[in-house]
């Protein structure tokens, strides 16, 4: 150690790490069931990436037309190609009604019907009477749904008087040496100081890691760092071959563009003018799921029909829906599409790529929020005190692929479901004994490491070679070799974070080391994800792997476990899907095979 850290002690009931949509819900929940709760988020609340959801939240509430969270059900298995847990799902879709009237209630401000109640509109995948007909399900507010849906958390979480740290960097966990979560090591960016936040129950809700690719739709804060966290705990991280590429990320800068405004109308075509889904998904056409789309995009191109000089993307059309809709229904894109493309979308069609947007892998998790992992052959092993919600965490709800709309429904669901798990754990104001000393000191030593180190490789170099590594190797379309590749290459990059080069020293906004330490929880995360790709000889969601085209039921319906174990070693061990439903209420859906 370069230099002993004095530290500051807090203890609270449940510390909640993150304050996106999924760790602002758990924390208005605690806070009022009057558990003494603490959030610690490393950018102020309502600049979570949470923020930047736009085409909005899924609920069969049946406001425009017949709907039931059944057809919600089977549209989510079917998405998630099989690989989705049919109890998580049954509770995601049957909870989804009564949260989304909580969310009205306090006061998030959707748009409307012409009587009065929340509007919804159709988005991919999801159906009515199980895939015969097109559901309107996605409540929205315009296309600022996120937006709305922080703001209300937030302003509900200080109602509930709740205690925020903000801008304070979670570093890591602490924990017992029988594998207990009691706590964790946060560093205050602006005081300078560290703090020792011990509780009973820790929640991580810090978002994905999508800042491992070179071209992604989320904010430069979505690194990973509550999966590199529990990676280093020895908490497995889940299914992390599974990454979704949104269709409609802005040519060149990666900011997206809703689905919600292929919801409304627009569709896509190739350099031939042809609307090309057509071809690929004759029912669901430009609504089809997101994996469908977006390799029927990339085959469009890799075949020479693509647009421009480089034929290098596609076409996403709104003009036909006239301004009127554009500016009641779609604001917010109509202005991304003019700053970050020079287009007006009411007058020309937007130039658009498949471009990283969600991660469905994360930690594992029972439907209550609880980290579950292997142990001693028990497959749904509790972690002690330790839970994740959001897109940290794997329910797993999205399985293989993701509707959209379920994000911030994931988000809403569980952190509720979450804090009421706490509230039934815990009594408010109770002692805690806990020695972390170990996983303290293992802390601070990488800390005070990567604090002074003076290697010889620059952090936004070593990011930006990995960035362009995830690109390369772990894409829409991946075949043995790429992922065998990409596997040698993070790995010699992993190894590289050893040569790092940190310049700045100081404990006051040292956006330096904060970076260095986003990039080695990215960096975990990026070598578990090629190697459960290079691992999966099959194609399923978003894993279209080219050598082995088909999805292989027999010996893929499995989840699959990650453990990283330093040095560039990962192991690799599997869970059940869970594939009866919770109750009796909904019947199990059997594999079948996915036509759109
Ligand atoms: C552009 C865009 C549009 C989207 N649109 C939709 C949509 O319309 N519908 C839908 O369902 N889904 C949508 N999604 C997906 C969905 O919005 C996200 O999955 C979801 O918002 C993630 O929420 P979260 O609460 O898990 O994490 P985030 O909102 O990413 O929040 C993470 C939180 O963790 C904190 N944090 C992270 N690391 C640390 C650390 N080390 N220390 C302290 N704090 C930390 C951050 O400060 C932040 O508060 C969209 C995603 C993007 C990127």
């Amino acid at each position: 150690m370069n230099e002993s850290y004095e530290i500051i002690d807090h203890l609270h009931d449940v510390v909640v790490i993150g304050a996106g949509g999924a760790g602002l819900r758990a924390t208005r929940g605690l806070a009022d069931a009057g558990l003494k709760t603490a959030c610690i988020t490393k950018v102020f609340p309502t600049r979570s990436h949470t923020v930047a959801a736009q085409g909005g939240i899924a609920s069969a509430l049946g406001n425009m037309g017949e709907d039931d969270w059944r057809f919600h059900a089977y549209d989510t298995i079917k998405g998630s190609d099989w690989l989705g847990d049919q109890d998580a799902i049954e509770h995601l879709t049957k909870e989804a009604i009564p949260s989304i009237i909580e969310l009205e209630h306090d006061g998030v401000p959707f748009s409307r019907t012409e009587d009065g109640k929340i509007y919804q509109r159709p988005f991919g995948g999801m159906t009515t009477h199980y895939g015969k007909g097109q559901a309107e399900r996605t409540c929205a507010a315009a296309d600022r749904t996120g937006h709305a849906l922080l703001h209300t958390l937030y302003q509900q979480s200080l109602k509930a008087r709740a205690e925020f740290y903000v801008e304070y960097f979670a570093i890591d966990l602490l924990m017992t040496e029988d594998g207990e979560c009691r706590g964790v090591l946060a560093w205050d960016l602006q005081g300078g100081q560290l703090h020792r936040f011990r509780a009973h129950q820790v929640i991580l809700a810090t978002g994905g890691y999508g800042r491992a690719y070179f071209s992604c739709t989320s904010a430069h804060t979505c690194t990973g760092d509550g999966m590199g966290m529990a990676l280093r705990a020895g908490v497995p991280i889940q299914d992390p071959e599974f990454v979704q590429f949104h269709p409609t990320g802005i040519y060149g800068a990666g900011c997206l563009i809703t689905e919600g405004a292929r919801g409304e109308g627009g569709y896509l075509t190739n350099s031939e003018g042809e609307r090309f889904m057509e071809r690929y998904a004759p029912n669901a056409k430009d609504l089809a799921s997101r994996d469908v789309v977006s390799r029927a995009m990339t085959i469009e191109i890799n075949e020479g029909r693509g647009v421009g000089d480089k034929q290098d993307h596609i076409m996403l059309h709104l003009e036909h829906l006239g301004p009127e809709v554009l500016h009641e229904r779609l604001p917010g894109i109509t202005e991304t599409a003019k700053i970050f493309s020079g287009v007006d979308a009411t007058k020309e069609p937007i130039p658009v790529l498949p471009t990283v947007h969600y991660c469905m892998g994360g930690i594992p998790t029972n439907p209550f929020g609880e980290v579950v992992t292997l142990k001693d052959g028990d497959p749904d092993s509790i972690v002690p005190g330790l839970m994740a919600v959001g897109e940290t965490a794997c329910v797993s709800v999205h399985g293989a692929n993701r509707l959209g709309s379920n994000a911030l429904l994931d988000l809403v669901v569980f952190g509720r479901a979450a804090a009421k798990r706490c509230t039934e754990l815990l009594e408010p104001g109770s002692r805690l004994h806990a020695d972390t000393t170990k996983s303290e000191e293992a802390a601070l030593a990488r800390f005070d490491k990567l604090r002074f180190a003076e290697g010889g490789t620059p952090t936004a170099k070593l990011r930006d070679d990995l960035q362009a590594s995830m690109q390369r190797y772990a894409a829409v379309f991946r075949n043995t070799d790429s992922l065998n590749k990409g596997v040698e290459v993070i790995t010699e990059e992993v190894a590289k974070f050893a040569d790092v080069q940190v310049t700045d020293r100081s404990m006051t906004w040292n956006s330096d080391l904060v970076e260095t330490m986003e990039l080695q929880n990215l960096l975990e995360c990026a070598i578990v994800t090629m190697t459960a790709a290079a691992n999966r000889t099959e194609s399923r969601g978003a894993h279209a792997h080219e050598d082995f085209a088909e999805r292989d039921d027999e010996n893929w319906i499995k989840h699959t476990l990650t453990w990283y174990r330093g040095d560039g070693k990962v192991d690799i061990d599997y869970r059940p899907v869970h594939l009866q439903p919770m109750t009796d209420e909904m019947e199990h859906i059997p594999p079948k095979e996915r036509v759109y």
